[in-house]
């Protein structure tokens, strides 16, 4: 395994390799990897010749300076990790080097980012785009994988692969949650020991609440989530949306669509979590 800091260094290594024929898979993240990174990594080992990870941590999609400022990195452990996974590169850029000058590119997503983390993190998905264009033009995989715990980013990169009309496939993995349910997030390091101990409730929740959808009308059941959840003073849910798994709009009721995903943000304590359930 080699870890690559230039993206011109990456640029011939893959070059040369795409001109072998071999297939090329990507998993970007953010660094400070757990199980559920792993779970991509390994899907894109299995699916591809060659596996490049990157790791950046994206100060444009921050819409919060301290959570960039807090974001956990544990750069040594994760070359550790992903040594012993079986990847082939890390390519683990400066700032300097993917932004030389400032990103003023804009995207267009319709109402696709104009929801849930759209809506309550101004900004957050035009530099999520910003940043996986500029990997993805890099690294020009043939596959790149993504996990459903960021199910909105999901949609969105789907949707900038189109409007950039590039040919790569976007792959979609399962989310990776830990014995008690909570959804692995580099996040979860963050969480003092008393919240961390509150946060399985939002899955737990989740899952009861998957079993009220006969019982419940949408709206009802909204409201019987966030107060389940609000009701530990550890957790305070930011917004909880039943939605058209499709195109993310809100349904108002369970007829409104065929598969319909319900997406949460919690505030636990001074960190802020996002897991994900289908209803149907
Ligand atoms: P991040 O480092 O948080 O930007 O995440 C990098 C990739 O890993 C994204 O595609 C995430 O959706 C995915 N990911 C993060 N946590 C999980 C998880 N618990 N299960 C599955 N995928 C995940």
């Amino acid at each position: 395994m080699n870890v690559l800091n230039n993206i011109s260094e990456v640029k011939s290594i893959l070059t040369d390799l795409r001109a072998k024929n071999l297939s090329i898979g990507f998993v970007p993240t953010m660094g400070a990897l757990h199980q559920g990174h792993i779970s991509l990594v390994e899907k894109a080992i299995r699916e591809n010749d060659v596996v490049v990870v990157s790791i950046f941590v994206n100060p444009t999609q921050f819409n919060d300076k301290t959570d960039l400022k807090n974001y956990p990195r544990t750069p040594e452990k994760d070359i550790k990790l992903l040594e012993d996974s079986g990847i082939h590169y890390i390519f683990m850029p400066s700032e300097q080097e993917i932004y030389p000058e400032p990103d003023t590119r804009i995207f267009e997503f319709g109402q696709l980012d104009k929801v849930m983390e759209g809506a309550h993190r101004p900004g957050h998905f035009n530099g999520v785009a910003q940043v996986v264009s500029k990997l993805f033009d890099i690294v020009k995989p043939h596959r790149a994988y993504f996990g459903q715990k960021d199910f909105q980013q999901l949609a969105i990169i789907r949707q900038m692969v189109r409007l950039l009309d590039l040919k790569i496939e976007i792959i979609s993995c399962p989310i990776v949650r830990e014995k008690d349910g909570l959804a692995m997030s580099s996040r979860n390091l963050l969480l003092e020991p008393e919240v961390r101990k509150s946060a399985p409730l939002i899955y737990k929740t989740l899952s009861d609440a998957q079993k009220k959808v006969g019982e419940l009308m949408v709206n009802d059941l909204i409201v019987w989530v966030e107060r389940n959840i609000n009701k530990d003073p550890n957790l305070s849910v930011e917004y909880f949306s039943l939605a058209n798994s499709q195109n993310l709009q809100p349904v108002n009721n369970w007829t409104d669509s065929d598969s319909i995903i319900g997406c949460i943000a919690v505030r636990a304590g001074k960190i802020r979590l996002i897991d994900n359930v289908y209803f149907k």
